[in-house]
């Protein structure tokens, strides 16, 4: 299997199936316990939040644990306008995860104002639109980092601090972040910022969200005292130490993130781009992560093309998982390019460092075979 979907999911590392097969097993007490056999978990439970608040630099009481990062998306919005009950008006973009964009169409029907920042043909997000689109209304923005589609980096430094001049509460979704890039939120004035466990080797069904001490938070889960009160629930300890440990080795592995998988990506991008006719990368070539490339495919359905390459054994998708069964065309793509997008002929390719050179070149000779024959089909 050639897998270059990174930004889909990402294989749980031995050493974090090592830390957490004891959960599974022996250790299978409640961390709620009084009794010994229960509460030492406790103790394995704060290590794994520790371990987490320095993936992003900040206290670990400043970390919840969630399920995901739907959950942790969904839990900063609905905190912060719990937190500004006299204000109506949301702020995001065009291009979010469904996530944040199908809880902010919930909120419409609840009586919410939402304004979607556009992106231009590049994906990118200019703050001379988001400093308009703010008001004495506005309870919070909610920008992701990294665009799981495009890899397209949106300036978060200085929505940030737009953000905290104007007095407006400001959630960064960084998913695609962490792993692939630092993150440091006491460079940052976020307050709050999500993450999930799966994107940076982890399990799956753990995520967490920071939310800055002087940040409101307002419970949605009712329930025990668990995380502090904020999240009723029994903790799933083996997935929350599989993140911990996840997040220590995402650490490292972010410095040389850039260094390892962009030579491989332009590799990839060049490759197809040289050998396919027509083919043209969607998103800024320069303002993107380092493992991304989105590359259109005019007059292929990107369905047909993903069924090719899965018969040669390469995972890639045509935009987000959640939406892979969706006939939908990508919303990221059609707010790059407006009309362009209603047609489904883009493919997200998302690499790591355990790609190889060899997987690349296989993976363009498969594509540069597939995209013609599909094109003589008729697409
Ligand atoms: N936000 C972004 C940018 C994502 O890429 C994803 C997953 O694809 C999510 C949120 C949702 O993550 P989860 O699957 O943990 O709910």
């Amino acid at each position: 299997m050639i897998y270059l979907d990174h930004n889909a999911t990402t294989p749980i590392l031995p050493e974090v199936f090592e830390v957490m097969a004891p959960y599974l097993k022996a250790e299978w007490g409640n961390p709620s316990s009084s009794y010994t056999f229960g509460s030492k978990l406790r103790k394995a439970l704060e290590n794994a939040r520790e371990q987490t608040a320095a993936l992003i630099g900040c206290y670990a009481g400043e970390i919840l644990f969630t399920s995901c990062a739907t959950e942790s998306n969904n839990a900063a919005i609905h905190a912060a306008l719990k937190g500004r009950p006299e204000r109506r008006h949301i702020v995001t973009s065009a291009v979010e995860h469904s996530s944040v964009l199908n809880y902010c169409t919930a909120l419409e029907r609840e009586g919410y104002r939402v304004t979607y920042v556009p992106v231009d043909r590049e994906g990118l997000l200019k703050t001379a639109d988001l400093e308009a689109s703010l008001s004495e209304d506005t309870a919070v923005v909610s920008l992701m980092w990294a665009n799981n589609e495009t890899g397209v980096l949106f300036p978060v430094p200085r929505i940030a601090e737009i953000c905290k001049a104007r007095g407006v509460l400001f959630h960064c979704d960084a998913v695609q972040m962490a792993g692939k890039s630092e993150i440091d939120v006491g460079k940052l004035p976020v307050d709050y910022l999500s993450l999930t466990g799966h994107k940076f080797n982890a399990p799956k069904g753990v995520g967490a969200l920071y939310v800055h001490r002087s940040a409101p938070f307002s419970s949605y889960l009712y329930g025990g005292h668990q995380e502090r009160g904020r999240r009723g629930g029994t903790e799933n300890v083996a997935l929350i130490v599989g993140m911990g440990k996840a997040a220590v080795l995402a650490r490292g592995k972010s410095r040389d993130h850039d260094r390892q998988v962009t030579p491989l990506r332009d590799r990839l991008e060049a490759g197809i781009l040289d050998s396919v006719r027509a083919s043209e990368v969607n998103g800024s070539k320069t303002l993107r992560l380092a493992n991304t490339t989105n590359i259109s495919f005019p007059d292929v359905d990107s369905e047909a093309l993903l069924l090719l390459l899965d018969a040669e054994g390469i995972c890639a998708s045509s935009g987000s998982a959640c939406l892979a069964d969706s006939k939908e065309p990508s919303h990221v793509i059609n707010a790059m390019k407006p009309g362009r997008g209603e047609r489904r002929e883009s493919v997200r390719f998302s690499l790591s460092s355990s790609n190889s050179e060899e997987e690349v070149v296989a993976a363009v000779r498969a594509i540069s075979d597939a995209v013609p024959a599909l094109r003589s089909m008729g697409g």
